[in-house]
């Protein structure tokens, strides 16, 4: 489903992913774990296609086409979901009134019908129930005066009404108490099926008592130094990542 060859990127001329490889499959979740300051964010961001990162090498190959050669927007329509592509707050517009849009948009791109009134709604309501959502929240301006918990809710949401492919969430720098990590990971333990995959990227191994990952990976220092089962996230718990830096230095 995506596959990650040999990527670096720089900010500045700051090299700061030094030649990722990942291969993720359909039904797998992978969770990319490592210190602070590793690249985590920056491999979200490099696949989202932030401009401030400059991509110096490598690919990311997703179902044929390299990501990096499209548009952040068509990512997206590709089935590629990252949480905080969508946008923080929007006044005035719910978050009804925007799902219905980005759904009949990735729809049209798909060659499918737009979903009418009542079939988003009721599309809407089953999912509704899946993430376990409010319609009060639903009905308010998007993400406007959200808490922590709210907005990693509506993520998931909008993760469930656009079906992706890829998800991939970064969970580093949002903040999250343990109900938000709860509400993330009940939605990606939920929407798993045999056909599509998640990422997440988190510091938290506290995520990972939720989400069961199939994979872990350590990040560190610009590149993937390490890679296990969910074992690999216990004994980072218990041990810590300063094994992982000797075992790594010692080989640089
Ligand atoms: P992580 O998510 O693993 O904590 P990041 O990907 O956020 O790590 O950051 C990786 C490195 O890139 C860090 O050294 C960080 O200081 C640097 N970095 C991230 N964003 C920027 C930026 N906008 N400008 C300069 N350096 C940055
Ligand atoms: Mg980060
Ligand atoms: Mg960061």
């Amino acid at each position: 489903m995506l596959k990650i060859k040999d990527l670096k990127a720089q900010i500045g001329d700051k090299d700061i992913l030094k030649g990722i490889n990942l291969e993720v499959k359909p039904g797998e979740v992978h969770a990319i774990m490592g210190p602070n300051g590793s690249g985590k964010s920056t491999l979200a961001s490099v696949l989202a296609g932030r401009e401030d990162f400059e991509v110096t090498g490598g690919e990311a190959v997703f179902q044929g086409k390299d990501v990096l050669d499209l548009a952040p927007e068509d990512r997206a329509r590709e089935g590629i979901f990252l949480a905080f592509q969508y946008p923080v707050e929007i006044p005035g517009v719910s978050t009804v009134n925007f799902m219905k849009t980005a759904v009949n948009e990735v729809r049209e791109y798909r060659g499918l019908e737009p979903l009418n009134s009542v079939e988003f709604l009721s599309e809407m309501k089953k999912k509704m129930e899946l993430v376990e959502i409010s319609q009060a929240l639903l009905s308010r301006s998007l993400n406007e005066g959200f808490s922590g918990g709210e907005k990693k809710r509506n993520e998931i949401f909008q993760m469930a009404m656009l079906e992706p492919k890829l998800a991939i969430l970064d969970e580093t720098d949002s903040g999250l108490d343990i109900d938000a990590l709860r509400i993330v990971a009940n939605g990606v333990n939920k929407l798993k099926s045999a056909d599509n995959a998640t990422i997440v990227v988190t510091h938290y191994q506290r995520l990972l008592d939720y989400i069961v990952p199939d994979y872990v990976h350590v990040l560190y220092n610009g590149r993937i130094v390490k890679s296990g089962t969910k074992e690999l996230a216990l004994e980072l718990e218990e041990k810590g990542y300063d094994w992982i830096k000797e075992e790594a230095d010692a080989k640089a």
